[in-house]
């Protein structure tokens, strides 16, 4: 099974195995880049066998650590550019525990799973991700003081989905700026795809400014919280993508973006917080460009959750209006993609990768500078 000859293998600088037996632990801790800070990224807890189940135990088990390896490279790779998009201290890794997060996420495996993390003194800061909850990362913490995004204690910086929410929200601002020519949100009309922590706090800041939101999910009681907040249509979730409205906003799940759902999308803005909302970097985003529809990268826009963390793993106190600031940014940084993506007629998505490259590049030689 190759790594470095893996297609999401982009120079990566470390990438760790760890096995515990006695807890059924199998991880993969993978260091993108530490150049701008230690690597920080989630840990993302999935039963990857279990997306082959078809073929025999063996060569689904295989199949699966494959996925697990190619899914630890691209997302850690994926916070790289988020983190240094974001201007932040922060390098890009994270970890994926390969297994059924409600069978094997015992308190003594995310222990077990703590103890890795501690041997790279520092390198690495594992958060909640998918398939992990605040209580698995309070356990790991047992064993690491390298966890972020805890609940309480001196640096805690709790819930990061009304950063998000509110980056997201001032990237909407940008692009409607950018693509409509509007300063303001009056009368645009957005489409919110999933209303969680995330979507919620988004219609509020929406609905405040005098956008018209139209939304959907599949969970009754997260539809019925938007509409108490003010006046909300609600579609079915197979129709929200096919909106006729300004901004088309993906608040639920990744993937979303594709050929089946993209001919379909009447939103000049294309502007959410789900994370991967391209099936593939490079490809949609330039369908998208072609049929005129600005679309703002997915890490740029939703990198709210990170800002909001940073102060943590420097052991800083939460600055409020440092962070605000630092999140109301993103708008100022979508812009610059924009602009470029017009004068150079390519995607958004590449020309965001491009400038996290640049970015990361310029640490590194600083770094080394530095070293000499
Ligand atoms: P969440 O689970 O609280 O909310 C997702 C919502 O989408 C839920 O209400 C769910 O019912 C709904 N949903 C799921 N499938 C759907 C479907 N097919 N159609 C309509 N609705 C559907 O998650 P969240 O924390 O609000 O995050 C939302 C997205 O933003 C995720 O992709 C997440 O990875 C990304 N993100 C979140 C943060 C954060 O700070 N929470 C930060 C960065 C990125």
């Amino acid at each position: 099974m190759p790594v470095f000859d893996s297609r999401s293998f982009k120079n990566h600088e470390q990438v760790v195995f760890c096995s515990d037996p006695a807890t059924g632990l199998k991880a993969i801790i993978a260091v993108h880049s530490s150049a701008l800070g230690p690597a920080t990224g989630g840990t993302r807890f999935w039963d990857y066998a279990a997306l082959h189940s078809g073929a025999p135990v063996d060569v689904a088990e295989t199949r699966g650590e494959q996925d697990a390896v190619y899914d630890v490279l691209r997302l850690s790779r994926g916070m790289s550019f988020k983190n240094a998009m974001a201007g932040l201290r922060l390098g890009g890794g994270k970890s994926v525990i390969i297994g059924n997060p409600k069978k094997l996420g015992t308190p003594e495996l995310m222990r077990a799973f703590g103890r890795f993390v501690q041997r790279l003194g520092g390198v690495y800061w594992a958060a909640e991700d998918v398939g992990t909850t605040p209580a698995m990362l309070q356990a790991a913490s047992e064993t690491t003081q390298y966890v972020c995004g805890l609940e309480g204690g001196d640096f805690g910086t709790g819930d990061p989905s009304p950063h998000t929410a509110l980056g997201v929200f001032t990237g909407i601002q940008a692009a409607v700026k950018h693509k409509l020519g509007k300063t303001d949100m009056n009368g645009v009309t957005v489409a919110v795809q999933g209303v969680g922590h995330v979507g919620q706090y988004l219609v509020e800041h929406l609905l405040k400014a005098g956008a018209k939101v139209v939304v959907t999910d599949i969970v009754d009681a997260n539809i019925q919280a938007v509409k108490a907040m003010g006046p909300v249509e609600v579609v079915a979730p197979a129709a929200i993508h096919a909106v006729d409205c300004d901004v088309f906003a993906p608040c639920a799940l990744g993937g979303g973006l594709n050929a089946k759902t993209i001919p379909d999308i009447k939103a000049s803005i294309i502007a959410g917080a789900a994370n991967n909302q391209l099936e593939s970097e490079g490809v949609e985003d330039e369908v998208l460009r072609k049929r005129g529809v600005l679309y703002a990268p997915d890490y740029v826009i939703n990198a709210g959750g990170i800002i909001s963390v940073e102060s943590e793993v420097y052991k800083e106190p939460v600055n409020e209006a440092a962070r605000t600031a630092k999140v109301l940014r993103i708008g100022e940084t979508l812009s610059k993609i924009f602009t470029a993506s017009d004068k150079e007629g390519r995607p958004t998505g590449i020309i965001a990768n491009e400038m996290a490259e640049d970015i990361i590049r310029r640490a590194n030689e600083a770094k080394l500078a530095a070293a000499e």
